[in-house]
């Protein structure tokens, strides 16, 4: 799909938006008005024929017009006209708000997802072209990179573990090799020589092998920021082996690194004037004769040790390593993890915030903001001294789950704290919001690149 700014809007479909509290002044919104059809309530539809050549969209009030509610207004009539079929609109949605270009292009762009790669007669989405009357092909240009970025991190996860497995990975990550990015793979052989215990033992029970991948995003001048993002191609719980309903969908266990991944890629193409590195450790945790094992305990890459309660907790182990060797490493300035990493995340917020801990409270103001700004928000929990006890081992330095069931994505986090220094960091909870079971108006059903946005906001205000 093209967006295609121009001075004079050719005459095909029209997008209008009209405010509940605007006049109804033409004789078709009189009409539709007193038919009730049209009122201008938030996101309502409204055409005046089958294929319309103008279609509606409420606004809602003016007064609470967020740049947020404008994605999801245009998401609505983008997607009715997909369902229609039509290949072209015009539309200026962008002039209910100042600078709303971009979100609006953006919004447009992630509306226009489809995932239909695997389906013999797939069906992408009909639209080619959209017309709006601007100028600003900056801000055109700004929205297609973030919202491209997001859809690729969409089609990682929505690929299967069949096909993507850590090896899919790496090559995916080597694609963006050069310039001013460099790719660094550590292979089983490499982890086992860098005594990555934590990564090397939840890929114990898998025929594929581990492998951890650094993207370098290195521009030579401003801060460093660190994303590392859990990687587990597909989540069966290993010998701890999830019950057949919680083990569907869990090829959608690599969304931190499918997000880490591309935002790099997005920070490469829009130039961040900071240095930007995705660290990826990637697994499969599966049961086999040599898989890893509750009662094990764990040598880890820091050289702490672990004691294995259950091989579900398995994000965490390879985050570990990844966190503590990406301190060690590039001494980043922010270090940010994005992971899928507790069910007890979705019970607490729902589909709809991702959970946010962390140690600096001028990194969780900023990334409050930036996920306000951009709709792909954050609830925060604690991170505090109080839950340490619950992650105490009589053996080892560390338990990897919490004793019993209480605040299970808090004490994931303090798991993870054992393996941070001293670094401002954030550990951001996207088990609610990675993978979806019913689209969010631009948010699609399945793999939604949450994470993605939410990043490139912050480091663009960074
Ligand atoms: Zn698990």
């Amino acid at each position: 799909m093209k967006i295609l700014p121009r001075t004079k809007l050719p005459d095909v479909t029209q997008v209008l938006g009209r405010f509940e509290d605007e006049t109804f002044d033409t004789d078709e919104l009189i009409f539709l008005k007193k038919q009730g059809r049209m009122e201008g309530k938030f996101c309502q539809l409204a055409t005046s024929g089958v294929r319309p050549d103008r279609l509606y969209v409420g606004l809602g009030k003016r007064a609470e017009m967020t740049h947020e509610r404008l994605r999801k207004v245009v998401s609505v009539s983008h997607k009715a006209l997909m369902k229609i079929k039509v290949k072209e609109y015009r539309t200026n949605l962008h002039t209910v708000l100042d600078d709303a270009v971009e979100t609006v292009a953006e919004a447009m762009f992630l509306s226009d997802y489809t995932f239909e790669q695997f389906k013999a007669e797939g069906k992408p989405s009909s639209i080619k072209s959209v017309y709006i009357e601007t100028n600003d092909k900056k801000s055109l240009a700004r929205a297609r990179i973030k919202a491209e970025s997001t859809c690729y991190a969409r089609d990682l996860i929505n690929m299967p573990p069949n096909i993507l497995y850590p090896a899919y990975m790496v090559k995916e990550a080597k694609k963006l090799q050069g310039g001013k990015v460099k790719v660094t793979v550590f292979d089983k052989a490499a982890l086992k020589k860098g005594k990555f215990g934590g990564i090397l033992a939840v890929g114990l029970g898998s025929a594929r092998d581990p492998a951890f991948v650094i993207v370098d995003y290195n521009p030579g001048k401003g801060k460093t920021v660190a994303f590392v993002g859990k990687g587990v191609t597909f989540d069966s719980g290993g010998v701890n082996v999830k019950p057949g309903s919680y083990m569907e969908s869990m090829k959608c266990d690599m969304s931190g690194a499918a997000a880490a991944l591309s935002i790099v890629k997005a920070a490469s193409e829009l130039k961040i004037q900071h240095r930007v590195i995705a660290a990826l450790p990637l697994v499969e945790n599966m049961p086999s004769a040599t898989a890893y094992r509750p009662d094990d305990i764990v040598r880890m890459y820091s050289g702490k040790t672990v004691e294995m309660i259950n091989t579900d907790a398995e994000g965490r182990m390879i985050l570990a390593d990844a966190l503590a060797y990406t301190e060690k490493t590039y001494s980043p300035d922010i270090m940010v993890d994005f992971a899928t990493l507790t069910g007890a995340c979705v019970v607490a917020l729902g589909y709809y915030h991702s959970g946010l801990m962390t140690n600096d409270e001028t990194l969780a103001t900023d990334l409050l903001a930036a996920g306000k700004s951009c709709g792909d928000t954050l609830w925060r929990l604690p991170l505090g001294e109080e839950y340490k006890d619950r992650m105490k081992s009589d053996i080892a330095d560390v338990r990897n789950c919490g004793k019993g069931r209480d605040a299970g994505t808090v004490t994931a986090g303090i798991f993870l704290s054992h393996f941070v220094k001293s670094v401002p960091w954030a550990h951001i909870d996207i088990a609610g919001t990675a993978f979806l079971p019913e689209a969010q108006g631009y948010k699609p059903k399945n793999g939604t690149g949450a994470g993605v946005r939410l990043a490139i906001e912050y480091l663009q205000q960074l």
